[in-house]
């Protein structure tokens, strides 16, 4: 079995990346540039941000963090967007998840300019990438698409089997398999038999949230099984895989933690780099 080591894709991809920003900078003579707003003080929020601009400042982006309280009101955060849309120096604008319960996330979303937007979450950019266009895509589904594409070049006519239909995570994922002409399942939570389905995958991405809920006898041999779940449990991280039964049939499996989860901020660079590049067409 191949153990798809999401930590050295994601450093490779960081070496491209910073090779690509010191092309645009003697090109354009300037530094695509991020701006990630922080709001509230929840630790794990704090930690992706912090991680999000060390790694930012690795590859050579211009990096910015602004932090509002807890208690900032919705219309100074939607302002500072505006103000932040305007701004030729900011390639990238990303506000943390989640939000205080006073400040509308929809409404956050749709302020932050689509060509700016390097989360993908805005509906423009979510319309693009169902029609098939150029689009910021969200980086959690981009980073499993990169590792998938490693092992597969080639996925016409694969099946594949998402679990899980988020926003976030299942849906743009269904969005860029069915890109490479994949045939894709979505599944979740009225799927009536999730086991059977994943039985039928060449590919399995699952994205759900409960611990090892993807059993061993679920997996056809020789599927590509990407596991994207984070879950805190008693014996420490899991993901959405039961990864000791699974990588007895999968042809290639990522681990919890050390898979998806590196990719996931290496893709929020390339993204920013992507809007930088069409910014200058
Ligand atoms: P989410 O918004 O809670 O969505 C979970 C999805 O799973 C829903 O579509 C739900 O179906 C479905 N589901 C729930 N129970 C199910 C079941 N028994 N069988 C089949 N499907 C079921 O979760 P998310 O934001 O996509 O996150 C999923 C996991 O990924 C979490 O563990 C999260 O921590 C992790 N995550 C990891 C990264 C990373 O960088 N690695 C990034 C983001 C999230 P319904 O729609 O019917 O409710």
């Amino acid at each position: 079995m191949i153990l798809i080591d999401g930590k050295k894709a994601a450093a490779e991809l960081r070496e491209e990346l910073r090779q690509e920003v010191s092309e645009l900078k003697s090109k354009y003579s300037k530094v695509p540039g991020l701006t990630v707003i922080l709001i509230g003080d929840l630790a794990p929020s704090q930690i992706y941000v912090r991680n999000k601009e060390k790694s930012a400042k690795e590859v050579g982006l211009k990096s910015e963090v602004i932090k509002y309280p807890d208690s900032v009101q919705e219309k100074t955060v939607l302002e500072k967007i505006q103000e932040l849309n305007g701004d030729e120096n900011v390639s990238g604008i990303l506000v943390q998840l989640p939000l205080p319960k006073h400040i509308d996330k929809q409404k956050v979303i749709e302020t932050i300019d689509p060509s700016k937007d390097v989360d993908g979450f805005h509906p423009m950019n979510v319309g693009n990438l169902s029609s098939g266009y150029e689009s910021s895509v969200p980086c959690t589904p981009l980073g499993c698409y990169l590792l998938i594409k490693k092992i597969e070049p080639n996925l016409n006519g694969k099946k594949a089997v998402v679990v899980g239909r988020s926003n976030l995570n299942g849906k743009p994922m269904t969005q860029l398999l069915l890109k490479e002409n994949c045939t894709v399942t979505i599944t979740h939570s009225k799927t009536k038999d999730l086991k059977a389905e994943c039985l039928e995958a060449d590919i399995i991405v699952a994205a759900v949230g409960i611990p090892e809920l993807v059993r061993g006898d679920w997996v056809k041999k020789d599927a590509i099984v990407i596991d994207v779940g984070i879950n805190k449990t008693d014996k420490g991280l899991v993901g959405d895989v039961h990864f000791e039964e699974v990588s007895k049939n999968a042809k290639a499996l990522t681990p919890v933690p050390g898979g998806v989860g590196p990719m996931t901020i290496a893709c929020l660079l390339k993204n920013t780099i992507d809007c930088f590049k069409r910014s200058q067409i």
